[in-house]
């Protein structure tokens, strides 16, 4: 019910999940960026476009979760934007549209089963972002403010 959402925030250090070892990088926000997100927004994986600074605009999957690093009474949202960046971007300013929703957050057996689930998450986030609907928030003026 809250989507799409808009959400512009710095890019911080994470918890060292460890997201990087599994060759998916999730820019973290910061913590009063996640306190700004509505409380009642469903944990889980989610899909959208995001940018950084102002390069261009790419397809993302996202996770809100809780947040092992507060005892998980904090939420922590995490993307992982579809596109191979020659550096990282800490502290840069990241700006995204959730657009979807794809699942709810689980728990997997196996490191194996782990990055199966997030592959094909990531695969229906790129199928899903090619639709006419949510195609036409990549343009959003959101990702392009005028001056
Ligand atoms: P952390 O625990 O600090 O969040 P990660 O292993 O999750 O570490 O890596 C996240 C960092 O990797 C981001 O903050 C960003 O600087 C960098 N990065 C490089 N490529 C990407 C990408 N495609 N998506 C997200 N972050 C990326
Ligand atoms: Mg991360």
């Amino acid at each position: 019910k809250h989507l799409p959402y808009f959400c512009r925030g710095e890019v911080v250090r994470g918890f060292g999940r460890g997201s990087k070892e599994l060759g998916i990088p999730t820019a973290n926000f910061s913590e009063e960026v996640v306190e700004s997100f509505p409380s009642d927004i469903s944990t889980g994986i989610y899909y959208g476009w995001a940018c950084v600074g102002s390069g261009n605009v790419h397809k993302m999957v996202l996770s809100i979760g809780w947040n092992p690093y507060y005892k998980n009474v904090k939420k922590s949202v995490e993307t992982h934007i579809i596109h191979t960046f020659k550096e990282d971007f800490y502290g840069e300013v990241l700006s995204i549209i959730i657009v979807g929703y794809i699942r709810p957050e689980k728990n997997f057996d196996s490191l194996e089963a782990l990055i199966a689930a997030i592959q094909n998450d990531i695969e229906e986030a790129k199928r899903a972002l090619d639709l006419p609907e949510h195609q036409k928030w990549k343009d959003d003026n959101f990702f392009h403010p005028a001056n």
